[in-house]
């Protein structure tokens, strides 16, 4: 397609051009919204047309300081001139900064670094098994783990995880909450339960007070490792720097990914003292560059000097007293915790993330009938408020 003076491609807008080009060269596996995002500053978002959006999306909890931060541009373009890669045969001075730094916000030990939540998980699934010489593991239903032939043995979904069994790895699931289900599926060969400490994908579950404690100390009495998916939830999202400060709950491992580099794509793990890989135990090509480690320095940095955990904590209390107090009928609950919000409808809201584009906002369902919000921890009063208002003006067309 022939691009003329005016933007237009053979009489078509840019969005048309680029949507044509994405359903006949990219594989179709994202149902995606009709528009193209083409800049964002703070929690704004502007697409192709020039029309702009509150989001409340975040690319999936990823884009937890907002957009176009100076601070976070001039670091990443600082080390990009400086050094992108180069490969773990080799020190490199902000990945070794970036794991200390992880370990003193975590209170773990020692890091292992990936680029991806799935490949977190990989690496979290392979050190238990390593560390215990065993393979079974005991996971919550409707947890998300990750789609890798590894991680999608731990996610629930059936959907996502029938098509492709025999899987590598294989979980049993309890009933997320009931730490009873936990002592009941321990078997001599159990390695690892693995939970996220409120569950995101599968509709914004949080658990009661006692219950990641009471699984922590059934894990010890047994002998099992305790991995927390933290890959949604952690740097800030729930008003702390991880959702287990919530509960008080330390765990032998933890995943983490999404906002951990600012929108870079990275992963990790981080383990207690005595759970580490030895020489050639796992590796990653990419994992820690110096690239995304500064990136992930620099986000960490705004987080830190911009209080957005104290924002993420204030701003979800606001937002879950706002999403209580619609005039609307259906609301089932509405939970979470910080900046990770669910409102549960008595009826599928996907209709809902378009009607609520249409009016300037950016929302995610989840789970069929759950509206997530997790937008950037820089959301304020005034986005909110915008927000609730669009979301309580769209009808609620029971079917
Ligand atoms: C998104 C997510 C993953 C998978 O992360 P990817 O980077 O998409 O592989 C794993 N666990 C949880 C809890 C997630 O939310």
């Amino acid at each position: 397609m022939k691009k003329s003076e005016t933007g237009v491609y053979d009489g078509k807008s840019e969005f048309e051009a680029t949507k044509l080009k994405d359903q006949k060269y990219v594989m179709q596996n994202y149902g995606r919204q009709p528009i193209q995002i083409v800049k964002g500053k703070g929690s704004i978002l502007t697409d192709s047309e020039g029309k702009n959006y509150i989001d409340c999306v975040s690319g999936i909890a990823v884009n937890s300081i907002g957009y176009g931060d100076k601070r976070f541009v001039d670091a990443i373009t600082k080390q990009a001139s400086e050094l992108i890669h180069i490969s773990n045969l080799y020190y490199n001075k902000p990945q070794a900064n970036l794991a200390e730094k992880l370990c003193e916000i975590s209170g773990m030990s020692r890091v292992f670094f990936c680029n991806s939540g799935a490949e977190a998980m990989e690496a979290a699934i392979k050190l238990a098994r390593l560390k215990t010489g065993k393979s079974k593991f005991i996971a919550a239903k409707h947890s998300f783990h990750g789609r890798t032939v590894g991680s999608l043995g731990l996610t629930y979904g059936e959907k996502y995880r029938i098509p492709f069994e025999p899987l590598v790895q294989s979980a049993e699931f309890v009933e997320f909450g009931d730490s009873e289900a936990v002592s009941d599926a321990i078997s001599k060969d159990t390695a690892a339960v693995v939970l996220e400490p409120i569950q995101g994908e599968g509709g914004v579950h949080v658990p009661n007070d006692n219950y990641l404690q009471e699984v922590r100390k059934i894990c010890d009495e047994n002998g099992i490792l305790l991995i927390f998916d933290e890959v949604q939830t952690g740097f800030g999202r729930t008003g702390k720097w991880f959702c287990k400060d919530n509960f008080n709950v330390q765990p032998d491992i933890m995943t983490m990914a999404k906002a951990i580099a600012g929108g870079l794509p990275m992963g990790a793990i981080a383990a207690r003292e005595g759970l580490s890989f030895g020489a050639g135990e796992h590796a990653s090509t990419f994992g820690g560059s110096p690239l995304v480690s500064a990136a992930a320095l620099a986000s960490i940095k705004i987080i830190e000097e911009d209080n957005l955990i104290s924002n993420s904590f204030e701003m979800g209390k606001y937002l879950k007293e706002k999403l209580s107090s619609m005039k609307r009928k259906d609301v089932v609950s509405v939970r979470g915790k910080g900046l990770l919000v669910g409102v549960e409808l008595d009826h599928p809201c996907g209709y809902i993330v378009n009607e609520a584009r249409e009016s300037g906002v950016l929302l995610n369902v989840t789970s069929g009938n759950v509206v997530r919000f997790i937008p950037p921890l820089t959301i304020s009063k005034e986005e909110i408020d915008k927000v609730v208002d669009v979301l309580d003006n769209i009808p609620s067309q029971k079917t």
